[in-house]
């Protein structure tokens, strides 16, 4: 009899306990997604293998229904980080992320999103919390697209000419001890191109400045065609152009610039039709210094001026 009892109240007790256990649970689970749905940013709790619960804003930024439909689309959330200098990236983190690494050393992270709702690109500030007694991590998502993207264009603008879009000597004077420590340490010889445009106060004089200005801008057009990505082509000054040929012998340079001075010859410009350049080329040798290197460049081009323009000379 004592048994019987005994067996109803554990029965009795237990059922109490799974009711409680299960309004406990998910009182906690819809207090989980009332705070994650509260933050402003993306916020997501996941755990090394799927992701657990993920707030409104997540869901519509990774263009996913449910957060089934995300764990069924994308291997995990690194998955989703796109490659770039300072983020956080899928490749060199793996699937494994949150193991590979150290959240205690530095609790926030950069990353890049694509956002699938606008197709745009995003960074965030992740800020990344383990939820104690538990395998679970929360991660909240800071947008800092503003902030980055100015800071880009901002960087950008440093280096960039603003008339023809091309870098300017700022860019070169960051970039030339790279060029000349390459080419001494790990023999990445290299050549200069200098070149200026062949009476070109006779243009603005006949023609106005701003005729001049978009002639300034076909001719950078022009060259730019000419060129390989590696190769750097930076405005000097006024009317002025240094291109950098990475890995490139002074015989090749020279047959550059030949094909480049016929092909400004042979163009009829807008306005101004047919224009000339004068071209000085050299390749680096050890124990040049970038003003020894310039200066031996220029000098190649005030040999091409002096000895009747439009032709290439080097030194
Ligand atoms: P040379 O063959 O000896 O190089 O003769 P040049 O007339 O080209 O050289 P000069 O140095 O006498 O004149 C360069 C001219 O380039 C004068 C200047 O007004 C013009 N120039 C420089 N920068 C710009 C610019 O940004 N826009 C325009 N339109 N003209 C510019
Ligand atoms: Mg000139
Ligand atoms: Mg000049």
């Amino acid at each position: 009899m004592i048994n019987e009892y005994l067996i109803i109240y554990i029965l009795l007790t237990s059922v109490i306990w799974a009711i409680i256990c299960f309004f406990y649970k998910k009182r906690y689970k819809d207090f989980e997604s009332t705070f994650l749905d509260s933050v402003n940013n993306i916020s997501i709790i996941l755990n090394s293998k799927k992701v657990i619960n993920m707030n409104k804003r997540g869901l519509t930024f990774f263009g996913v229904s449910s957060v089934e439909n995300f764990n069924n689309s994308y291997p995990s959330i690194s998955y989703l980080f796109i490659e770039e200098m300072g983020c956080l990236g899928k490749h060199t983190l793996g699937r494994d992320w949150l193991k590979n690494i150290d959240i205690k050393k530095n609790d926030t992270f950069k990353v890049k999103l694509l956002n699938r709702e606008d197709k745009e690109f995003y960074y965030f500030d992740i800020k990344i919390s383990k939820i104690p007694f538990s395998n679970e991590f929360l991660i909240i998502f800071n947008d800092i697209t503003t902030i980055i993207n100015e800071k880009n264009r901002a960087e950008r603008d440093a280096v960039q000419d603003a008339l023809t879009g091309i870098y300017n000597r700022v860019k070169l004077n960051k970039i030339l001890p790279d060029f000349i420590f390459g080419a001494n340490k790990y023999d990445k010889y290299f050549s200069v191109i200098l070149f200026d445009i062949d009476h070109f106060k006779n243009v603005n004089d006949t023609y106005g400045h701003s005729v001049g200005d978009s002639v300034l801008k076909e001719l950078t057009h022009t060259i730019k065609n000419s060129l390989r990505d590696s190769d750097m082509f930076v405005r000097w000054g006024g009317e002025e152009f240094l291109i950098l040929l990475y890995i490139t012998h002074l015989d090749d340079a020279l047959k550059l610039a030949s094909r480049l001075r016929k092909s400004v010859e042979e163009r009829p410009f807008l306005h101004v039709g047919n224009i000339t350049c004068s071209f000085g080329v050299t390749e680096f040798r050890a124990g040049d210094t970038d003003t020894i290197l310039l200066n031996r460049v220029d000098e190649a081009l005030y040999e091409a001026k002096n000895s009747g323009r439009n032709r290439v000379v080097q030194k």
